[in-house]
């Protein structure tokens, strides 16, 4: 059987007092709930800046304090954790936003292991600041969600958002449709003025369609010359009279190559209750090709 207990070899350099656990970038704690719900901390110790600006002599007592700090969702989601790390023995593993005076919330990671005690449940555990790993891990994640010439959602992003809204259109039976859009005979405005023209045409387009749809609709570039708008709470007759609003304004405005050289194809569909998202997404798509089969520079939405 390994030996995991504490190891002290000659190296070893007491940093001051013989203390090491003061000086660690983190926190070790015991956290104790009683029956009747009361919460504190036993035993709090160890350095950076994760309880910098909190009183742990009040912690000691009460953790409230720290409770209340927790702001929007992560009082519920804290709580929540509390509460199923004590029902199931499981592991308490969340994270948290943490006020500091003058500055952004810090990140607090917290990892702790119940064991059940008489008079209610106990922890021992970590926390640690973990804000650089948040901040690099959002930046991370809204580089995947982005598209990097026109700065709107890509594909995978909207796939999820997409997902969300359908899932909130079928609980609450509220409508949902969608716009699918392509710029007419891009190839040859390419080929016209010039692959960089195009790509100011598709950075124009990303601007310009937000400002003509209203805020809750989301526009998302799918790739190539195509986008994608979503309007939750919209009927399909709605969606028609947005869809063709945005249609006029995009010709009559000059792209810099022009007004009236770039137009759009618009295909619509509305969300009916229950359909797989392939199946909405497809019929999107056979109205769009229909307006290009009809003569571009419309919108098309199936009998
Ligand atoms: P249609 O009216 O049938 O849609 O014709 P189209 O020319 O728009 O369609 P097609 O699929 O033949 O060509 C799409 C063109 O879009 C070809 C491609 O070079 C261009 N394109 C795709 N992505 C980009 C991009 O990021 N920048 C630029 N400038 N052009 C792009
Ligand atoms: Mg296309
Ligand atoms: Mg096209």
């Amino acid at each position: 059987m390994p030996v995991n207990d504490i190891i002290v070899t000659p190296e070893f350099k007491p940093t001051s007092a013989d203390r090491l656990v003061p000086h660690i970038p983190g926190v070790l704690f015991q956290f104790y709930r009683s029956r009747c719900g009361h919460m504190h901390f036993p035993y709090l110790e160890g350095g950076g800046k994760v309880l910098a600006h909190i009183d742990r002599q009040q912690l000691s007592k009460d953790a409230s304090q720290l409770l209340e700090q927790l702001t929007g969702s992560d009082y519920p989601k804290v709580m929540s954790a509390i509460e199923r790390s004590a029902r199931w023995m499981l592991p308490l593993t969340t994270r948290f936003r943490l006020s500091f005076p003058k500055e952004k919330p810090h990140w607090i990671a917290v990892s702790a292991n119940p064991e059940p005690i008489e008079t209610g449940v106990r922890w021992n555990g970590i926390m640690m600041d973990i804000t650089e790993q948040v901040i690099e891990e959002q930046r991370l994640r809204q580089l995947s969600d982005t598209d990097p010439l026109t700065g709107l959602p890509n594909r995978r992003k909207l796939m999820t958002q997409l997902t969300h809204h359908t899932s909130m259109s079928t609980r609450h039976g509220s409508p949902l449709s969608i716009m699918m859009i392509d710029i007419d005979h891009f190839k040859q405005l390419n080929d016209r003025w010039g692959h960089l023209q195009g790509d100011s045409v598709l950075k124009q387009l990303a601007t310009l369609t937000p400002t003509l749809l209203r805020c809750e609709d989301i526009v998302a570039r799918l790739g190539g010359e195509e986008f994608m708008v979503v309007l939750p709470l919209t009927s399909l007759q709605q969606c028609h009279k947005l869809a063709d609003r945005l249609r006029k304004t995009i010709a009559a405005h000059d792209f810099g190559t022009g007004k009236g050289s770039v137009t759009l194809s618009i295909g619509l569909a509305e969300y009916r209750c229950g359909e797989p998202l392939n199946s909405l997404v497809e019929r999107a798509d056979q109205a769009l090709y229909k307006a290009k089969g009809i003569g571009r520079d419309c919108v098309c939405l199936l009998p």
